[in-house]
Parts: structure tokens; sequence; C-alpha cells
């Protein structure tokens, strides 16, 4: 089964934030609120991720709780 008339436009991709028609202003998006709701959320989950890096650091030389490497000999 052939089409032989094209269609007038291309289907537009839902805008990602609320799924409404993307504007092409905006797109992906179909307005500017939904693109800075969209970036908001993108900062938002760069900031949760937890940094290991910073766990090494809690553990300071001179912590009295430090165990000593002479015990581990023996
Ligand atoms: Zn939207």
């Amino acid at each position: 089964m052939t089409d032989p008339t094209s269609p007038p436009s291309a289907p537009r991709p839902p805008c990602p934030t609320c799924g409404r028609p993307a504007e092409t202003a905006f797109r992906p998006f179909c307005s500017k609120r939904c693109a800075d709701i969209d970036l908001g959320r993108w900062f938002s989950e760069q900031y949760r991720v937890p940094d290991r890096s910073e766990d090494a650091q809690i553990f300071d030389e001179n912590d009295p709780r430090r165990v000593d490497p002479d015990d581990e000999v023996g």
C-alpha cells in the first residue's frame, strides 16, 4: 500500500517536557518555559550526582581513628 501524496508537513516530535506539539522557535520544546524547565531538571541531575572523590578527603592523616599500618603486619 503506497501513498502517492506526500504529507503536507512532517510530524513534529512532542515537547519532552509537557508532550505538546513542539514549536519551531523552541524546538524540541513547545515554549521557552518548557525549555527552561528541562534545563533546570538537567542541572539538578548534575548536582545530585555524588562526588566519590570527597570521601577520601574525610580521612585525615592526623585522624586518631586512622588504622596504623603496623597493626596489619603480623
Ligand atoms: Zn512543552
